[in-house]
């Protein structure tokens, strides 16, 4: 399995062994065409509220099944398609898909979607399209030099009059200027797993997770934490006051249709119980 036929018709050895840029390469050539070969599929991880682990959205996970290779996890793929451009199509293919849900969904906007000149007028489009109410729509921003711009942030804005919500991915691993915070148009921080990592029931374990969530309620924007795995993770995470999370306590990204009989399941109970179990 570590031989593959190359895009012109040679033979590539192992990715490992080969020049890291030379297998970008044949990726971005393979991703080209990906998307019209069937071979990338979205998948869904419910986000919910903490304190009764509700379901309330689901973050939109892009997937591909290589034909040869098998499946590429998107943090190998997401920055080639950001290089050749290609991101600009599989983007808006990704939020096509999420807004056919029958669900909220929160889906991850690359910085180089953002600067495209028709980023608000597509996005608007395939609400308008898949009839969608704007306000089921999340989009996930990183962290980063090339979204605090005039331009970005005019974008961020107008797509947030129309009802849309803005979520910093990955807070506080990234860009991280504060002065950012203020000047960008948004609603919600998401607290990067990185740090729900360190919650051990200590104040020096719980310490950054804390300075967010403090400055969340300052800004009046809503905490939403990633990779909660343990129980423990989501009581302290509820003790600090987050107001929501994912992970795979509750679930591991799931295919569309399992994802909405959970909402189905929670909206038929009407109640405040406990999807999947949590503090
Ligand atoms: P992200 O947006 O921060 O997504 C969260 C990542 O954490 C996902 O990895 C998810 O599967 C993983 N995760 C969720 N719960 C847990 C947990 O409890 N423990 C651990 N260890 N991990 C957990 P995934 O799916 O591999 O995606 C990686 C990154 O790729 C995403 O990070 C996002 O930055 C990017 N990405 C994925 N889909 C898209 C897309 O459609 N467009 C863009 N621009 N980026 C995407
Ligand atoms: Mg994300
Ligand atoms: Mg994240
Ligand atoms: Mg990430």
């Amino acid at each position: 399995h570590s031989k593959r036929a190359g895009s012109h018709g040679c033979v590539v050895h192992d990715p490992s062994l080969t020049d890291r840029r030379a297998d970008d390469a044949l990726l971005s050539e393979d991703l080209d065409h990906a998307l019209d070969r069937g071979e990338l599929h979205v998948l869904y991880q419910p986000i919910v509220t903490l304190a009764d682990a509700r379901p309330v959205a689901a973050e939109a996970l892009l997937r591909w099944q290589h034909p040869t290779r098998g499946p590429i996890p998107p943090d190998r793929f997401i920055p080639i398609a950001e290089r050749s451009g290609a991101i600009a199509r599989i983007g808006l293919w990704v939020l096509a898909e999420a807004a056919a849900q029958p669900f909220p969904t929160s889906v991850n906007i690359s910085p180089r979607q953002l600067r495209e000149p028709t980023v608000v007028h597509d996005i608007l489009a395939v609400l308008h399209r898949t009839g969608r109410d704007p306000r089921d729509l999340i989009l996930e921003i990183t962290e980063s030099a090339s979204v605090d711009g005039e331009t970005v942030i005019g974008a961020l804005r107008t797509l947030r009059t129309h009802g849309i919500r803005i979520a910093i991915d990955d807070f506080g691993t990234g860009y991280s200027s504060l002065q950012y915070l203020t000047r960008l148009p948004v609603d919600i921080l998401k607290i990067d797993r990185s740090f729900v990592a360190e919650l051990n029931g200590t104040p020096g374990g719980a310490a950054v997770t804390e300075a967010i969530i403090h400055l969340a309620r300052a800004l009046t924007l809503t905490t939403v934490a990633e990779g909660i795995e343990t129980p423990a993770q989501a009581a302290e995470l509820q003790s600090l006051g987050c107001d929501k999370g994912q992970g795979y306590l509750y679930a591991e990204p799931l295919p569309a249709a399992d994802v909405a009989r959970t909402f189905v399941a929670s909206a038929a109970e009407g109640r405040t119980g406990n999807v999947g179990g949590s503090a």
